[in-house]
Order: structure tokens, then sequence, then C-alpha cells
């Protein structure tokens, strides 16, 4: 059985009592980031063995995991944080566990786009979400293949490229383009500015140069 373990965002409340338990009876647990993760398992008192399982991690790891799961394993995998398989290594895994018939089981829980989504005030009922946008190229045409679209979009942008991405926005769509940027989701200084994009954008340079950002539009 591989178990995909939901994990808070940022408020270690926000674990589930199932996903706990599945931790403490995997034989295993598959993480990104073993530190970070040691973390959040040392505050719950769990204590299995861990298995790093990151974006670098080539086939011979999926492999690994796939010896032990079929030998009868129990994997629970978690990501560094929300749930795993949303913008991160998980899908190489789930992919090639469906294909040698392991059981895959959802653990649900936080996760970014859903907290950041449900709260935006955009409509709920159609949307799309993009992950991280392409850094460069195609990141243009994806834009301008949105124009024409009326479901609200969901992406996810570091600290390091937010400006440049509400700007972006603004220059497509317009500077008076309505958008959401949630940022610190369920951490100590969570908040979600709305505005125009031009209004968005000059408010965010008064921010302190940090935070994980989800974008609405
Ligand atoms: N698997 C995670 C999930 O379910 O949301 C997403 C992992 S992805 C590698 C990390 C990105 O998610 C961050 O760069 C940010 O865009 C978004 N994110 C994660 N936690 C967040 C938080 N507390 N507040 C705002 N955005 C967050």
């Amino acid at each position: 059985m591989l178990y995909l373990v939901s994990t808070p965002i940022g408020n270690l409340e926000d674990m589930t009592y199932r996903g706990v338990r599945v931790l403490k009876e995997a034989d295993f647990i598959a993480c990104e980031d073993t530190r970070t993760s040691g973390i959040l398992l040392k505050h719950y008192g769990i204590e299995r063995p861990l298995l790093s399982f990151h974006s670098h991690s080539g086939v011979a790891k999926i492999d690994k995991i796939l010896e032990a799961l079929t030998e009868g394993k129990t994997c629970a995998l978690i990501s560094d944080a929300g749930t795993p398989g949303i913008s991160d290594p998980a899908y190489a895994l789930v992919k090639a566990a469906i294909a040698a018939n392991v059981t895959v089981c959802p653990i649900p829980g936080a996760s970014a786009v859903l907290s950041a989504l449900v709260c935006s005030g955009a409509h709920t009922h159609d949307f799309r979400f993009l992950g991280f946008l392409p850094i460069k190229k195609g990141r243009k045409t994806l834009f301008d293949s949105l124009k024409t679209k009326d479901y609200t979009v969901v992406v996810y942008e570091s600290v390091h490229r937010i400006e440049k991405t509400v700007s972006e926005i603004g220059e497509t769509f317009g500077a008076e383009h309505k958008i959401v940027i949630a940022r610190e989701l369920t951490k100590k200084f969570e908040e979600f500015l709305r505005g125009t994009a031009a209004e968005c954008l000059t408010e965010l340079k008064t921010r302190p140069r940090k935070g994980e950002f989800v974008v609405v539009f």
C-alpha cells in the first residue's frame, strides 16, 4: 500500500488524526527532505525509517520503493508541505505504483491551492491550477492562451518571481485586472492581498521580501 499523506502547509495543527496514525503505522516514510519532515515527525512523536524521495531521485529510487511495496510493505509518502502530488515529485512514484498494481490511498489534508482558491472570492466552480509557471520559455504563450478564458486561474509562486508574475498579469490582462495574492497561508503572517494587478504590485513592494505565495486571477 502506498499512502499519500497530506501534511500542514505551515500550521502544525493542520495535520489530521488519520495522517498521524498512518505515518506511525507505515513500514517506512518517503519524504522530499528528511530534515524538513524530521521536524514534523518529531512534533508528532513519529519514529519510522525515512527514505528521501525528491525531484532528483532517479528511477533506481522509484524501483527501490516499488520493490518494498510489492513485497507487501507499507510506504507513507509525504512532501515538504501539503498534499503529495501537487507541484512536487510524487507523480512519478504514483504512476509507477499504479502500473505495478500497488494500491494507492489518499490521506487528504492541507493544500495551498484549495486554501487560496476558497478564500479568494473568485468563482470556484470552474478553475484551472497551473502549478508553477514556466520560468522563461512558454510563459508569454501560456499567459496569452488564458486571455480568452473565463475560468479562475491559480498559480504557485516563489518570493523571487512574485512581482514579475503580478506585473505580467497586469501587462497581459490589463492593470485593472482583479487578482488575489494569498501569502503565508495558515502561518502567523497569513494575508490575502486583493485588488487590481497594479494595486497588488504596489502593495507587494511594501511587504518584507519573503514568504510563500499563491496567485488567483
Ligand atoms: N504540495 C504542496 C501543496 O499541496 O500545496 C505544494 C508544494 S509546492 C513545491 C510549494 C509552493 O506551494 C510554494 O512555492 C507556494 O507557491 C505554495 N505554498 C505552499 N505553502 C504555502 C503557504 N503556506 N502559503 C502560500 N503558498 C504556499
